[in-house]
């Protein structure tokens, strides 16, 4: 391939990725994956990848919605590093697969806050996921405490250099990033693309040195944080802007298939 073509941002992925966090019941997430399916496969030609992450208990549920979909993929909300054994409550990679997860969030801000999730922890669920066939979406991103502190970039590159930067350079090319200012998420209040973009640019900037140029230019980031309807295109029109991890707003199939199609 010619060289200025295998680094052209266009080429790298573009996802919507919903993530349903503790909502919807079995019957609900149902029809809302099926509303999904309908619409997507009535949009047309040159759609993103979309990603469903669901509450656990729906996986195996969703998965039979999707099946087929070659463009849907189904994930799982979390995973624990182990792959079996006495922890109560759980649930590991190898349990994910077999309910039909292909992907995997790992490091969500809630999960950050909520579950006192540490880098180091996170560097585990990232091998796991990888050792059983799992894509994670790695999430991070600051407060705002740190980022009108002046912390932003520290704090994402600590998030990034000790939990995934440790992995080979092959485990690391199935990642999807994902930027998720904590400040944003689920508060109504979106980053600006120019605030977004700036620590996109940045990432790859850590990418590159951390592995290569390569690497920097094919890893899709995606963007999250009070993504909607209105505000997407915008977002997904900055060049280093893969796509969205959309909250709230992929709980209604209408909203999230106008996300799906401001990549257009
Ligand atoms: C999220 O859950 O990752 C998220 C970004 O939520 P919201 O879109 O609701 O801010």
């Amino acid at each position: 391939m010619n060289p200025s073509l295998s680094t052209h941002p266009s080429l790298r992925k573009k996802i919507a990725a919903g993530n349903w966090k503790m909502n919807t019941t079995r019957d609900t997430a149902i029809e809302l994956a099926q509303s999904i399916v309908d619409g997507y496969q009535s949009a047309g030609e040159r759609l993103p990848e979309v990603i469903l992450a669901v509450p656990s208990p729906f996986l195996d549920a969703v998965s039979k919605v999707i099946a087929g979909h070659e463009h849907i993929h189904l994930a799982a909300p979390d995973l624990h590093p182990e792959e079996k054994g006495a922890y109560t409550g759980e649930i590991s990679g190898p349990m994910l697969k077999s309910v039909g997860c292909s992907h995997v969030l790992v490091g969500h801000s809630e999960r950050r806050n909520y579950a006192k999730e540490t880098n180091a922890l996170l560097a585990r669920k990232l091998e796991a996921a990888l050792n059983h066939g799992l894509i994670p979406v790695y999430c991070f991103g600051e407060t705002l405490e740190e980022r009108e502190s002046g912390a932003t970039f520290d704090v994402i590159s600590r998030q990034l250099e000790e939990a995934a930067f440790s992995l080979s350079i092959t485990q690391f090319s199935q990642l999807i990033l994902a930027y998720e200012p904590v400040w944003a998420i689920g508060t109504g209040k979106t980053a600006s693309p120019a605030q977004a973009e700036e620590v996109h640019a940045f990432v790859r900037g850590l990418i590159n040195r951390a592995y290569s140029p390569t690497m920097a230019f094919q890893t899709s980031i995606l963007y999250g944080g009070s993504v909607t309807a209105a505000n997407a295109e915008f977002l997904f029109a900055c060049p280093n802007i893969d796509g969205g991890l959309v909250g709230g707003a992929s709980l209604k199939a209408g909203e999230f298939l106008e996300i799906v199609g401001a990549f257009l």
